[in-house]
């Protein structure tokens, strides 16, 4: 068998597809050939155009994904589309900055919520579906540097997205004898609303660039290979990695 990066016939959920990294993976999963629903609380018209573009369909969701209510309601409206749910890939989430000494319980709540919280019990709801229906499934979570490294001003953001990579772990050793395989990708440093602040910090702007090997700020498009790669066959022996896709951040 040639090795496939083939998603056609299948149908995608992704979190936080409006913008960013989570636009950017849903346009490659349908450039790959699945149908993609894009589930978020702001508008998806940028993204279904360009799903569209690619010559994908879309379904658009909204969603605030701060709380659990919407999460039955994401899997429903997603199987009464297609019929199927086979890749969930759980990209939204939040920063919140500020010095360890001053943190807040409600930006430690908030952060946790939505990249943690939410993340599980999505997951959970995605599984079950599955596990029922006996069909196997490509679970994809956007964890971070922050999985591998401490930072700064971030706190509950690097113990959110280092509980992703244990969460990650732990669901790929729970059903990966189910037929689904739960993996994660870290992003490194890359142009979207969620660097805005540190790339208008000329101090920190020159001393992430200056560590990063390939020698730029990450494109959002550059994360759409291993995304496809995760949610497709060839990666069907693959389980509980987090990937980095870093431009060799943590090779330095
Ligand atoms: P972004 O542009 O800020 O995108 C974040 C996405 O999450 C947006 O679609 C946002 O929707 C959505 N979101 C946030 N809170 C939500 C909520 N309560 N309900 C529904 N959707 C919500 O940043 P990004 O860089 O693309 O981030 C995507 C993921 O990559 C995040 O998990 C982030 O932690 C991770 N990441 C990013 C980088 C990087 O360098 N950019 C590095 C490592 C990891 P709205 O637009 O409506 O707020």
């Amino acid at each position: 068998m040639p090795v496939s990066f083939d998603l056609t016939g299948k149908t995608a959920i992704v979190t936080g597809a409006n913008t960013g990294l989570g636009q950017a993976i849903a346009v490659a999963l349908a450039g790959a050939g699945a149908d993609v629903a894009l589930v978020g609380r702001s508008s998806m018209a940028e993204t279904e155009a360009a799903v569209s573009a690619a010559g994908g369909r879309s379904l658009s969701i909204r969603a605030d994904l701060s709380t659990l209510e919407p999460i039955d309601r994401v899997i429903k409206e997603t199987l009464a589309w297609t019929g199927r749910a086979d890749i969930l890939v759980n990209n939204a989430g939040i920063i919140r900055r500020a010095d360890a000494i001053d943190f807040t319980e409600a930006d430690w709540d908030a952060v946790m919520d939505v990249n943690l919280k939410t993340v599980f019990f999505l997951s959970q709801a995605f599984a079950r579906q599955l596990i029922t229906g006996g069909k196997s499934g490509k679970i994809i979570n956007i964890a971070s540097l922050l999985s591998f490294q401490g930072g700064i001003r971030i706190p509950s953001y690097t113990a959110s997205k280092s509980g992703l990579a244990g969460l990650t772990r732990l669901l790929a050793c729970e059903w990966a004898g189910k037929g689904i395989n739960v993996n994660a990708i870290a992003p490194g440093y890359f142009s979207t609303n969620n660097t805005e602040a540190l790339r208008n910090d000329p101090d920190r702007n020159a001393a992430i660039l200056g560590r990063i090997p390939a020698g730029h700020w990450g494109e959002p498009e550059e994360l759409g290979g291993a995304a496809v790669f995760l949610a497709s066959p060839a990666s069907d022996y693959i389980h509980g990695i987090v990937l980095p896709v870093d431009g060799g951040w943590l090779a330095r």
